[in-house]
């Protein structure tokens, strides 16, 4: 696949390559994730939970393959929303969004489709708890309006939130959703964050904050969900590809071996999704880890997946074990089949005029872009009913070169490549 984004886009390609020596921090794009710099403030002020980590550490990197029949992992769920009935009071509907994308994300289906060959389906699924810590019936949404709570500071009010917040977290995920993070360090603030279960597991500490704007894919949602994706992937012990430090070398790895070698964070765009050189391979920016655009990462590797599943066996078992799945209601998850719902442009190749096929299962209303491989949007077609297809699509002055075709509902977000001959 990188090899086609480089003979599409050669020119770009030089004009990044050139960039190169910039593009790390110094980009103007946000800083993402506080998990290395509050995990070094983490041991700085608790040298007994780095002592915990490093214990650990020995044996997350010990990624044995797993059996060929590998069961399905079901994590249990809660969003703890911390507001001042603002705009950081996110729907239930942008809750259960974050978790339909979790279960594409970690199962490689939906917008997660893909076929880069170490991709993995992590046969991990996620599902929002129906049954509380007492038992108590639940939606796995909790709120708690609180003015001071707006003002989330990892050194004023991080304890106190968390731990308000916090259900058991031996049996669920907890997701601390609030209006921004303050951190002083960097004189600002992070965009998500979480600890490595190493040094965290089943403590106040454990589980994914996150700025409101990140979660699910509709309504006030920013992205695609990934960034949450991401920070569950911290939850599950991943590093980012270029390791557990920001201040990385070429000889520092994630511990992973199919995520090549790369030192510093990088933020690959949309819609060309470039991936540059960097300690002698070509970045995997489609990676979950990587600090690339939602519409540009979209996978775990096999190898990320062994590191996860190892991690989840070793620190996690409450919270997969069938007995915690029957009691937060989850067991119907252990034999989901995900649908595939894609789009499909055909012929393809063709010669300017193509047909976009739909599988949805509920047709909703859309907007259909074509852009060329520069960027430049070449055809829309915005439609207000839905429509299931296939929808025709005529570009009678067209050139020879690669195309993307991208499809937007209310709700969901689809991209296909086509490729127009003489
Ligand atoms: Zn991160």
């Amino acid at each position: 696949m990188k090899v086609s984004f480089r003979i599409c886009c050669l020119l770009i390609a030089i004009w990044v390559t050139g960039l190169a020596s910039g593009f790390a921090q110094g980009s103007g794009q946000p800083q993402k994730c506080g998990t290395s710099a509050l995990m070094d403030r983490l041991f700085s002020q608790n040298p007994d939970l780095k002592a915990r980590f490093d214990a650990d550490h020995e044996l997350a990197s010990t990624n044995k393959v797993e059996s060929d029949s590998i069961p399905l992992l079901v994590i249990p769920v809660v969003f703890h929303i911390f507001h001042n009935n603002g705009i950081e009071n996110i729907s239930d509907e942008a809750c259960k969004s974050q978790v339909e994308i979790f279960n594409e994300d970690f199962g490689k289906y939906g917008l997660a489709t893909n076929s880069n060959p170490v991709s993995a389906d992590t046969r991990i699924r996620f599902c929002l708890a129906t049954v509380d810590p007492d038992g108590n019936p639940t939606t796995g949404i909790d709120r708690y309006e609180d003015i001071n709570s707006i003002f989330y500071d990892v050194d004023v009010n991080e304890e106190a939130i968390m731990k308000a917040g916090s259900w058991d977290p031996s049996r669920y995920l907890n997701i601390f959703v609030v209006n921004t993070i303050n951190y002083a360090a960097i004189g600002g603030t992070l965009e998500a964050y979480a600890y490595y279960p190493g040094a965290v597991a089943n403590t106040w500490r454990d589980g994914v904050v996150t700025r409101y704007y990140w979660v699910g894919r509709i309504e006030n949602a920013i992205g695609m969900g990934r960034v949450v994706t991401h920070e569950v992937g911290h939850y599950l012990n991943l590093f980012h590809p270029w390791g557990p430090r920001d201040d990385s070398s070429c000889d520092e790895d994630d511990e992973v071996d199919d995520t090549p070698l790369c030192e510093f964070p990088f933020y690959a765009s949309g819609p060309f999704c470039l991936a540059p050189e960097n300690c002698g391979e070509y970045r995997q920016i489609e990676n979950m880890m990587d600090y690339s655009e939602d519409t540009c990462r979209y996978m775990f590797s096999y190898g990320q997946m062994l590191r996860m599943r190892n991690t989840i066996s070793r620190l996690r078992g409450t919270l997969v074990s069938g007995e915690n799945a029957v009691r937060t209601q989850c067991e119907q998850l252990i034999n989901f089949q995900p649908t595939q719902e894609r789009i499909i442009p055909f012929p393809n190749p063709a010669q300017g005029n193509f047909m976009v096929d739909l599988s949805f299962t509920n047709p909703e209303p859309y907007t259909l872009s074509v852009y060329d491989c520069y960027g430049q949007l070449m055809y829309q077609k915005v439609e207000d009913s839905p429509v299931r297809g296939p929808i025709p699509v005529s570009l009678t002055d067209y050139k020879p070169g690669i195309f993307w075709v991208i499809l937007r509902t209310k709700t969901k977000w689809y991209k296909e490549k086509v490729v127009f001959v003489r």
